[in-house]
């Protein structure tokens, strides 16, 4: 096993021949950590996505340091060169345009290549547009996919949809404001207009707005209105069918007996409970009929 790294977070940063992939803000400058803003004055190279954003962060913290692009049109071309620079002994650091490099932006080839070159990478971590919509929208978040943009081919597209409709995690996806209505109509296709989403707009921006918390009610938001903005999308998972072996048998036959005793008619009894344990009706009735059966 090769463990590097362990010790560099002690000495002084940024090291030389050290590539740091460094976090930067989604929209906010004030999320740019100290520590990172510490990286990309005194590397030796910024190698950005799109040097017009780095400065934007370089004005804000008044200091300037070389730049240069590296993004999806000239990655392939440009790695030899950052990794010969690294083994010569510069401190380099990758940023994106927003957020996380790496994260639906240009970084993974020159990361997995770096480090297959042995070369040290310490990440800097920083806002991500998909862990803050999660967070924030209050969905089950200790395990969640991440889907990113959708692919634009239909039969593709499709496919995603179809997992994701059978995911019991949240789902976050990002989209282009100009194709958030036609991605909303597709989610209703797919889940029906009841199922609970978010949308995220302009996250830790001015005019941030989070949007729900169904399908039907965000399509309703957007009528007639022109996206505008950062769009980040967080779906509800689906809920977990539960199978007769997983519940309560005991506590399912108190619970319809106290129903019924109270005044409601099996069928009433059994739609309550049904929806509360997100089981079906047929399996109450059929609990139901097999205890009157033994008695
Ligand atoms: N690397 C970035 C990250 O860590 O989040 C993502 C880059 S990806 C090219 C850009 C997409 O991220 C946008 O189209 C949008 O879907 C999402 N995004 C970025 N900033 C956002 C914000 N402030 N609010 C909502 N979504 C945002």
């Amino acid at each position: 096993m090769n463990i590097k790294n362990s010790s560099s977070h002690k000495k002084a940063e940024p090291e030389s021949s050290v590539l740091y992939i460094v976090g930067t803000p989604i929209g906010n400058l004030n999320d740019l950590s100290a520590r990172a803003i510490n990286i990309l004055k005194n590397v030796s190279l910024i190698a950005c996505e799109d040097t017009r954003q780095t400065k934007k962060i370089m004005s804000k913290f008044k200091f300037t340091n070389n730049l240069i692009s590296f993004n999806k049109h000239n990655s392939l071309n440009r790695i030899p060169r950052i990794i010969n620079d690294l083994n010569i002994g510069k401190s380099i650091a990758l940023v994106s345009d927003a957020g996380m490099p790496s994260i639906c932006d240009p970084g993974e080839d020159l990361i997995k290549d770096a480090r297959s070159d042995g070369i040290n990478i310490i990440c800097i971590p920083g806002p991500c547009a998909a862990l803050t919509a999660l967070v924030a929208s209050g969905l089950p978040s200790s395990k969640f996919t991440f889907e990113g943009f959708l692919p634009k081919k239909k039969s593709e597209r499709e496919k995603i949809l179809l997992e994701i409709n059978k995911d019991e995690k949240t789902t976050i996806l990002y989209e282009s404001p100009h194709r958030l209505k036609r991605l909303l109509n597709e989610l209703k296709d797919f889940f029906g207009g009841a199922r609970e989403i978010y949308v995220f707009r302009e996250l830790t921006k001015k005019f941030e707005e989070h949007i729900g918390d169904n399908i039907d009610d965000v399509i309703n938001h957007f009528e007639g209105k022109e996206v505008l903005g950062e769009i980040t999308v967080v779906v509800k998972g689906v809920n977990k069918k539960i199978t007769n072996s997983e519940f309560d048998e005991n506590e399912l036959r108190r619970e319809l007996h106290n129903l019924i005793n109270a005044g409601l008619n099996l069928s009433e009894a059994s739609k309550y409970l049904a929806k509360k344990n997100n089981i079906t009706k047929r399996l109450i009735y059929n609990m139901y009929k097999k205890h009157k059966e033994l008695n």
